[in-house]
């Protein structure tokens, strides 16, 4: 199980489970991360402590890496 916001993976018996009236659920590693997702509604993906920030940013590097 991966933190909804960061995607870091979070142990078992820790972690936040969140289901929001829509029904979707989400697993956030800790109050930080749900904070950050449900108070502040920052994207993961411009939250540059997050993990999923940098594969992205890697991501980034390799494709412009193989266009050269
Ligand atoms: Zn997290």
């Amino acid at each position: 199980m991966n933190c909804t916001f960061c995607g870091k993976e979070i142990k078992r018996g820790t972690g936040i489970i969140f289901a929001k009236k829509d029904g979707t659920v989400s697993y956030f590693c800790s109050s930080k991360c749900k904070k950050n997702q449900l108070n502040k509604k920052y994207k993961p993906l411009k939250t540059r402590w997050t993990d999923i920030y940098h594969i992205e940013k890697q991501r980034h590097r390799k494709k412009q890496q193989s266009v050269q």
